[in-house]
């Protein structure tokens, strides 16, 4: 595989050796600009670091640069049809525009928006996706295709893509390969890695719900990412997209790629526990990962939360500091030394406490 070449997205350098960045996507309609930045800065405060709204008609193009002014994150305009929306995005200031080659329409109107995209300094993504790549118009249902027909046609068609904007001389734009289906997707990111050095946007499409689509997902992203390609990455799921955020990060920390957090470790319950362990590791992760000052004082800590004191300080010898359940109350140890009990009504304003320290 070859190493992707490095583009610049507002304050980042993607691609190269650089950390893979983590992207998210609002559901909020992007006309309403007040509830479009509330969504924002709870994904900036969750961690996210580059937001792509929807950009479905012209008043929504119009709202781009009252939300850029207000969110410090950068801006990824969302295009599909109509090209005069991304000449609109770029006038008002977003960092970059996703396009979809697939239905933008002809070479003159991405001619356009490549040459507004390099007057301004805004990065392109080219995002292909299996559902609705050209070649499927000549089908009337679904191409009995295998995985690597499917990789060859949409990295055919991000490529034509590709050419018109190296043709104009334009090397910023990344391209994304995205499928609900984990094998064409890796697939497809495999076969344009192998051929070019254009740095991708990588995740599937449509994953599904929370756990089925996380779980999809992390097998395909650590395909990907064990290879070294992915520049930028968005978990795409029916789901509040901090749990999209939340999600992204957890593969990049599981392969060792970025810090996000705390390493808590919670025990799975038994007949022995009479506290509730499940509620309490929920509301500490809510907490902690609604807050980017906690979430970087706690990175790299390991926190416990055991359900009984059997086993919990002990098997949690480790663990930087932690709680050991009994009857509503708990055991505070810190390394595997019992401090003192303390009750279940303040395990979390504790352990707040011991992060911040
Ligand atoms: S730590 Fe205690 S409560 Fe939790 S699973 Fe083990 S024995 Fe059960």
């Amino acid at each position: 595989m070859k190493l992707a070449r490095e583009v610049k997205v507002g304050p980042f350098i993607l691609g190269g050796k650089n950390p893979v960045r983590v992207q998210s996507m609002c559901n909020t309609d992007t006309r309403d600009a007040e509830a479009t930045v509330k969504q924002i800065k709870i994904l900036e405060n969750a961690g996210c670091e580059i937001n792509r709204v929807a950009v479905p008609d012209m008043d929504a193009a119009k709202t781009l640069g009252k939300i850029k002014q207000a969110i410090e994150t950068p801006l990824v305009a969302d295009i599909h049809f109509d090209y005069k929306l991304a000449l609109e995005a770029i006038k008002q200031g977003v960092d970059k525009v996703r396009i979809n080659p697939g239905n933008i329409g002809d070479k003159a109107k991405v001619k356009e928006v490549v040459l507004a995209c390099k007057d301004k300094g805004v990065a392109i993504r080219i995002g292909v996706n299996a559902g609705s790549i050209k070649e499927l118009r000549k089908f009337p249902g679904q191409p009995n295709w295998t995985d690597e027909k499917w990789a060859e046609v949409m990295v055919g068609e991000a490529l034509e893509q590709a050419d018109l904007l190296e043709q104009l001389n334009f090397k910023d734009y990344l391209v994304s390969l995205k499928s609900d289906n984990l094998f064409r997707t890796v697939a497809a990111c495999e076969l344009l890695a192998s051929k070019t050095d254009i740095p991708q946007h990588i995740g599937l499409t449509e994953a599904g719900s929370f756990l089925a689509g996380t779980v999809k997902s992390a097998i395909a992203m650590s395909r990907l990412l064990s290879q070294g390609i992915g520049a930028t990455i968005r978990i795409s799921l029916t789901e509040d997209p901090k749990m999209q955020v939340r999600a992204a990060y957890e593969i990049l920390k599981a392969l060792g790629l970025r810090q996000y957090g705390p390493n808590i470790i919670s025990c799975p319950t038994c007949g022995r526990t009479q506290v509730d362990i499940s509620g309490t590791v929920k509301a500490l992760e809510e907490q902690i990962y609604s807050d980017k000052e906690l979430i970087r004082l706690s990175t790299g800590k390991k926190i416990a939360v055991m359900g009984c004191a059997v086993n919990g300080p002990g098997e949690a010898r480790d663990a930087d500091f932690g709680i050991a359940g009994g009857r509503g109350e708990g055991l505070w140890f810190k390394k595997g030394e019992i401090i003192e009990k303390i009750p279940q009504q303040i395990w979390i304003k504790r352990i707040l406490e011991e992060i911040k320290k």
